[in-house]
């Protein structure tokens, strides 16, 4: 393996193991990501389907409400309407003639206290007159000829009890309902006015007792809006109309019974309202919760369970921080020390004085080169030089001398390299090894030709050698390519030879060995 293949392997490798560090960082945080949004998907789902469940409640609630205000004013009113039925029929049948005042009081009085509703029942004589009412004393000069409701009985022929808007007593000053029915002759002639009259304050007392909170709303009305009732009770609000509301204009012309969203016309307040139609009379009742009352407890735990949500977040994301920081670091720890392990790696495999490889470089890289020569089928050489008479050259020149001349020959050694799968490494001592992967014979013995003449033009003063100047020996031994048995040793060995058969023949020179299998194979 040469040298810049070998940086760009680490190289690789520092990359892939960053890559990995990437990805599992990517992956974090995807992984909390993806686990903060599922909190708050279930987080938000659990909130409105809370809503719904919230509002469905109420629905049933304001049903169920506006069933029972509706059943409690027909049963009030059906009684009414039953007993006054009762007492036209005795009137009429018995004639205006014969009335037996004191008999028609004990009877009036008798129903008026079993029906606890009941304000009054009273017969009224075709000129508004008192005739008989279920008290005990008739105010003197009594009329009540301009009353709405005898107004209309009098001009008008149906025999349908009548339910009238709310008006105070004139006997008692209280505020009450009136039910009322015309009287006849047999000839159709009116005869009279016969009236019931309910207390509001029945309604009031009953709508009172209804557990709802103190922004919910009940209202009894008659079917053209005008109010009879209404929870909270306030007196002004008595013979207001509802006509304009919502529920009037746009759910009860379509639809006797319901339950609908809409801002009271009274108070403003936006409320879930039941309402329902009643089926015998001409009156209709509201029940409605506020959209405030149904709201809050939701929100506020909505509220609670958000501000659990947001801790959690926070804590998760404080968490997931905190691991990302120490992959960071783990990452950044990891990248320093494979950068040191690469400096170490370097520094163990080089030579201090010459810069170039050392022999442990060479034992690094030469089996795995010959296995690659093999593989690929290329010739590979390795040059043994050994510097000629350098003992002498030490004892005359000194030590450093000798270091500066190594030095000066390694790198003349680089200069001549030119391949980057070429190189160079200080064998010990003065001895030098070139590994030239792809190289033939030929090729090696151009580059060691160039080595000798560069060598000779420098011509380093040595007084000691023959030749007068610093000189070199070579030996080269090439792998061929299709050869299984050459082998590290072999292939050193053999260029060992040649390098002795160049030293022997008088050296500055260089020797090839032969077929390095042939020569040398054990
Ligand atoms: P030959 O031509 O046969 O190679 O003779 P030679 O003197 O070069 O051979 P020999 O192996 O006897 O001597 C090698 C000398 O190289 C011995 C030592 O003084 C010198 N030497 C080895 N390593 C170093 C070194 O690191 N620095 C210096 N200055 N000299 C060294
Ligand atoms: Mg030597
Ligand atoms: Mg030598």
């Amino acid at each position: 393996m040469c040298a810049a293949r070998k940086q760009t392997e680490d190289g690789l490798f520092a990359l892939t193991s960053e890559r990995r560090a990437v990805a599992l960082f990517r992956l974090v945080l995807g992984f909390m990501a993806a686990v903060m949004l599922a909190f708050v998907a279930i987080e938000g789902w659990r909130i409105w389907r809370d809503y719904r469940q919230v509002y469905s409640n109420a629905e049933n609630a304001v049903s169920n409400l506006a069933r029972a205000t509706a059943q409690h004013a027909e049963d009030a009113i059906r009684q009414v309407d039953a007993i006054t039925a009762a007492l036209a029929e005795r009137l009429e049948g018995d004639g205006f003639a014969h009335i037996d005042r004191p008999r028609l009081h004990a009877l009036l009085k008798q129903q008026a206290q079993i029906m606890p509703q009941l304000h009054g029942l009273f017969v009224y004589a075709p000129d508004g007159s008192w005739i008989v009412t279920d008290q005990d004393a008739i105010p003197p000069n009594a009329n009540n000829a301009d009353r709405d409701y005898f107004i209309y009985h009098r001009t008008h022929r149906g025999r349908q009890v009548r339910i009238g808007s709310v008006v105070r007593s004139r006997s008692t000053g209280d505020l009450i309902i009136p039910i009322s029915r015309r009287l006849e002759h047999p000839d159709g002639r009116f005869a009279g006015v016969l009236l019931g009259t309910i207390k509001v304050d029945w309604f009031v007392r009953y709508y009172g007792d209804f557990k709802i909170d103190e922004r919910g709303a009940l209202v009894l009305a008659k079917r053209d809006g005008t109010i009879l009732v209404r929870r909270p009770f306030v007196e002004q609000v008595i013979g207001r109309s509802l006509a304009g509301s919502e529920i009037f204009r746009q759910y009860l012309p379509y639809a006797s019974e319901g339950v609908a969203e809409a801002v009271a016309v009274v108070d403003g307040t936006p409320r879930l309202y039941g309402f329902r139609a009643l089926s015998s009379y001409p009156l209709v009742v509201e029940a409605g919760l506020s959209r405030e009352s149904i709201i809050a407890p939701w929100r506020h735990d909505m509220l609670k369970s958000l501000g659990v949500l947001v801790l959690l977040l926070v804590g998760l994301a404080g968490f997931g921080w905190m691991v990302l920081r120490q992959l960071r670091e783990r990452i950044a720890i990891e990248r320093a020390l494979h950068q040191a392990h690469q400096t170490l790696k370097a520094l163990a495999m080089t030579d201090s004085l010459t810069g170039l490889g050392n022999r442990r470089r060479l034992d690094a890289v030469l089996e795995p080169e010959i296995r690659r020569a093999h593989r690929q089928g290329y010739a590979l050489a390795l040059v043994m030089l050994d510097l000629d008479y350098f003992k002498a050259y030490n004892d005359r020149y000194g030590h450093p001398a000798g270091d500066q001349c190594l030095r000066r020959f390694g790198d003349l050694l680089q200069q001549v390299l030119k391949r980057p799968g070429d190189l160079a490494v200080r064998y010990g001592g003065e001895e030098f090894t070139l590994l030239l992967p792809a190289t033939d014979a030929q090729g090696a013995s151009l580059i060691v030709q160039e080595i000798l003449q560069l060598l000779r033009r420098q011509a380093i003063e040595h007084g000691g050698s023959p030749l007068g100047q610093v000189s070199v020996s070579a030996g080269i031994a090439v792998g061929a390519p299709t050869l299984e048995t050459v082998t590290p040793q072999n292939l050193i060995a053999a260029a060992d030879a040649a390098l002795y058969e160049a030293k022997r023949q008088g050296r500055d020179r260089y020797c090839l060995a032969g077929r390095v299998t042939v020569a040398a194979a054990p």
